[in-house]
């Protein structure tokens, strides 16, 4: 669906004309991104929160989302940067490199937090401004006044089908902004920052889930931990509610 600007460049090794990596291929659940140096790579999935919140609030699409998301990286453990054209090397030379030195194409470099935190920074005032900002200048309707409206005729189904689509869609953007938000946040402080903005009288508790989620692909605590940690500071119910949910993905015991 979306047009990809082939911007063929040659390899530095063995001269032949490459793509770089700008996303996900058809589909493909994630994307490799290669140290522009040695052979270590980091997976970045089509639903990251990062990338789908650069999508959502700024726009982003194609070469400009890649190179964004390559920005916000941490450089490698050799010290070189993360980046999309992999160093000016093709996927052919990247892959005999790999087999010569061995290391397993197979494992991804072990990043905990494959993140900038400085880059990530930068993007939060754009990403809260969204999530606080979304809610005013809105006259769209909540699920509850849909169906007030619906049953009480003044909406036809087929309208009325429409208008929870659209709503189902604004509400799964907004949650992924927050993901991309908590992602900019310092791990240590996120948890206050929700308190103060309210984000559980907005979303329901089931925010806190998606929030424990992000953090687990961004610095690789799990989600029961993150929950674990932070419940002490919600009221009852908040609690209650994610105790369900622990024990439901708990499971086993
Ligand atoms: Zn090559
Ligand atoms: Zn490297």
């Amino acid at each position: 669906m979306t047009k990809t600007i082939d911007r063929e460049i040659n390899c530095v090794l063995c001269k032949d004309a490459y793509t770089p990596v700008l996303g996900p291929g058809e589909g493909e659940k994630s994307y490799r991104i290669y140290c522009s140096s040695c052979v270590n790579w980091i997976a970045v999935g089509r639903a990251n929160p990062l990338r789908l919140g650069l999508r959502i609030v700024l726009g982003l699409r194609d070469e400009a989302l890649s190179l964004a998301i390559q920005t916000c990286l941490s450089s490698c453990s050799c010290g070189s940067n993360f980046s999309c054209d992999s160093g000016g090397r093709c996927q052919t030379c990247i892959g005999k490199i790999e087999r010569e030195t061995k290391s397993s194409s197979s494992t991804n470099k072990d990043f905990t937090s494959p993140w900038n935190s400085d880059e990530m920074k930068k993007l939060q005032p754009k990403f809260l401004e969204y999530i606080l900002g979304s809610e005013e200048g809105a006259e769209n309707l909540n699920l509850k006044q849909l169906i007030e409206k619906f049953e009480a005729g003044k909406m036809g189904a087929e309208e009325y089908m429409e208008a929870v689509e659209s709503l189902q869609f604004r509400e799964s953007n907004q949650v992924s902004v927050v993901q991309a938000w908590a992602m900019t946040m310092d791990p240590e402080e996120l948890f206050a920052a929700v308190e103060d903005y309210d984000l559980v009288e907005r979303y329901g508790s089931r925010i806190i889930v998606s929030i424990a989620s992000a953090l687990e692909s961004s610095i690789g605590r799990p989600v029961l931990t993150t929950l674990n940690n932070e419940m002490d500071q919600f009221d009852q119910i908040t609690q209650q509610e994610l105790r369900t949910f622990m024990r439901k993905i708990g499971g086993g015991f």
